[in-house]
């Protein structure tokens, strides 16, 4: 048989791509909760978005599902074979005022080589998900012999609750094998697992020189907190001076409001995404750090002293004694993201752990409640996180028939990669992502100005039709 030139097959449906690429681009398909309806349970946008791709694939000749609103599939290939799955998503994150363009008007800036899809989604993920749907297309159109039936799966909200999956998995079967066109190449077969632990904090009886009045820090479970502000009533003015020795030291900025012996002192650190809590500043765990220094009341100190003994500039679970290293997934990470304290109230941290495979979340609930046990602390797995670390090994033939298509068109080492999680890969039993982010690109998924190269687009698309062709011919 002759080589197929998956390029020149790409290339000649280029404009036809692009053009429908631009129809779900100028779909504002981000979660819209205060429009949701039994219809839209996502908001209109999303399932928009989602009925714009199953349009497409009705109109070339793919059988189709829509599953309420929330997800869908299109297959190719006799029913009765076995499915390879290929997962993306038609939601996207929310937009802002620090956009060029509008971000639902698609507009290619550049020429040749330099040229780039400005749009919210082009990357992430209805760029990439494009680049797969035309290559199923061309598999498609070529008539090639298959011995696997390829379902593409799309959700409505892969960027927050993966309702839309989960949904999907009531009504359908997951395939086992396949792959999410929703990250990076070379490829991801990596994802550690991803929990909230609980710690909640005693009331204790004592008063001390000071009272923590309330501590508060944190806006979601996966980000390291920003911000954090804390309420202290007591010989405050005392404490203005050392707060702002204390910011200039650690490069930190902050301000504190005194009203008579009540001091709010607000802590700007550096919030980042929970994967790589070394890239941040907990803006919780600092304020936490400094307060430590001074005599509280009984439940604040113990709070206060927890937090920085054991949450601050640790990002691996040492004091804890849950650090673990697994050689190719990385280590445990932990950082401390959602603070809420108040003396009559609720007391707790909640940290973000992620862990490799090696170590259970049973013996990182019990290790840390030994720890913690002689402040009166209680730590507990919260429900509704990733339990289990999701790892294809290097040798696993698809992760060698996908890295070695990576290498044939980029000329560049496919190396296995894992990160702190979390993409659609993990889905399937046999899953990875793979693309469509080159790793010499800078990511701009989730900012604004997002944009995605044309010709990573093209490339992208050759990638899958190649690989996904290998997997079930
Ligand atoms: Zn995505």
């Amino acid at each position: 048989m002759t080589q197929i030139d998956w390029e020149k097959e790409v290339d000649a449906r280029k404009d036809d791509l692009l053009a429908d690429l631009f129809e779900l681009l100028k779909i504002n398909s981000v979660k819209d909760m205060a429009h949701a309806t039994e219809e839209f349970p996502m908001g209109p946008g999303p399932a928009k978005a989602l009925q714009k791709f199953l349009e497409l694939a009705e109109r070339d000749g793919f059988r189709t599902k829509n599953l309420d609103n929330l997800a869908g599939h299109f297959e190719y290939g006799d029913e009765d074979l076995e499915a390879f799955g290929l997962l993306g998503h038609m939601d996207t994150v929310p937009v802002d005022d620090n956009w060029v363009t509008n971000p639902f008007v698609p507009v290619i800036k550049g020429e040749g080589a330099e040229a780039k899809l400005y749009a919210r989604g082009a990357s992430d993920d209805k760029g990439p998900s494009m680049a797969a749907y035309y290559a199923v297309k061309i598999i498609k159109e070529l008539g090639l012999p298959i011995s696997k039936k390829i379902r593409f799966i799309v959700g409505t909200d892969e960027e927050s609750g993966w309702a839309c999956m989960n949904h999907y998995m009531e009504h359908e079967e997951m395939p086992k094998y396949g792959f999410s066109p929703d990250a990076e190449f070379p490829i991801i077969n990596g994802e550690k697992a991803i929990i909230g632990v609980k710690t909640t904090f005693p009331t204790l009886d004592g008063e001390g020189e000071y009272k923590l009045e309330s501590f508060k820090a944190g806006m979601a479970l996966n980000m390291v907190p920003a911000a954090a502000t804390a309420v202290v009533t007591g010989d405050v003015a005392a404490l203005e001076a050392p707060f702002n020795d204390f910011l200039s030291k650690n490069e930190l900025k902050g301000s504190v409001k005194i009203e008579g012996d009540k001091g709010t002192f607000a802590l700007e650190g550096v919030g980042v995404h929970a994967m790589d809590p070394t890239l941040g500043k907990n803006a919780g765990t600092f304020l936490a750090a400094f307060l430590n220094n001074y005599k509280f009341d009984a439940s604040g100190a113990n709070y206060l002293k927890v937090t920085a003994d054991y949450y601050h500039l640790d990002h691996d679970g040492g004091p804890l004694g849950i650090s673990y290293v697994h050689p190719v997934m990385g280590n445990v990470t932990t950082p401390a993201n959602l603070f809420e304290y108040s003396p009559e109230g609720e007391k707790y941290v909640t940290l973000n752990v992620r862990y490799p495979d090696g170590i259970t979340y049973q013996e990182i609930e019990s290790k840390m409640n030994e720890t913690l046990n002689p402040f009166g602390v209680k730590a507990e797995v919260e429900e509704g996180g990733h339990l289990e670390p999701h790892y294809l090994p290097g040798d696993d033939p698809m992760v060698r028939t996908l890295l070695d298509v990576y290498e044939q068109y980029t000329g560049e080492k496919g190396e296995e990669v894992s990160i702190g999680g979390g993409t659609y890969g993990r889905i399937l039993e046999h899953g990875v992502a793979y693309g469509a982010l080159f790793p010499w690109r800078e990511s701009t998924m989730h900012q604004p100005n997002e944009y995605m190269y044309v010709d990573d687009i093209l490339k992208s698309a050759a990638i899958y039709a190649d690989a996904i062709y290998r997997l079930i011919k």
